[in-house]
């Protein structure tokens, strides 16, 4: 699994390259290696920072608060999660160049430039990136079935209409506060597993 993904991270690097993003050039860019996550995590891929650039660092404001941050780094670990290996190598290849936008100086976030790269991407090559991914969508193009995340603890279910809500947590107050987001209706904690 690990060969075909550096297989498919060659071939993003290329196809980058060729619409003028030069993933390789280490003094924009920095180092980056792509790894199998070890776990099989929810998420799709992450992108880990290490070795921020001295130069680059700004403050951010975030109500009273200051926040430091880096706008670049000098590395980047790509992590892909080993599920998305099952499918289609388009949608493989949509997650690591999501990641590998990631690497890019003031791109660490979601935020504007994150966009801008996504969307030059998408136009010019033909990908799909987005904020976040279709699980279900992803593995229907693919053709295989896709098993909602089974690892939840507490069934919460409408007094009303009925609908069940699956947490992973659970705190009372929940049950107060919240209404079913269908009728509502007040909720109720109906299994523990
Ligand atoms: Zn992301
Ligand atoms: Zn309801």
């Amino acid at each position: 699994m690990e060969e075909k993904l550096n297989i498919l991270y060659k071939e993003c690097v290329e196809e980058l390259k060729n619409i003028g993003i030069d993933v390789l050039n280490k003094e924009i860019v920095g180092n980056i290696e792509i790894h199998l996550s070890k776990r099989n995590n929810k998420r799709y891929g992450c992108c880990k920072q290490e070795e921020p650039d001295q130069k680059s660092k700004y403050i951010e404001k975030n109500g009273r608060r200051k926040i430091l941050r880096y706008a670049k780094f000098n590395k980047h670990v790509i992590e892909i999660s080993p599920w998305v290996m099952e499918l289609e190598d388009e949608i493989i290849k949509n997650t690591i160049v999501h990641e590998i936008i990631h690497c890019m100086p003031f791109c660490n976030n979601h935020g504007e430039l994150f966009k801008k790269y996504a969307q030059y991407i998408n136009t010019k090559l033909g990908y799909n990136i987005s904020r976040v991914g279709n699980k279900a969508e992803d593995y229907k193009r693919s053709n295989k079935t896709y098993e909602e995340d089974k690892n939840y603890k507490y069934k919460i279910k409408c007094q009303n209409c009925g609908q069940e809500i699956y947490r992973k947590r659970f705190n009372k107050k929940l049950l107060y506060k919240y209404r079913c987001g269908k009728c509502n209706g007040r909720l109720k904690l109906e299994e523990v597993y």
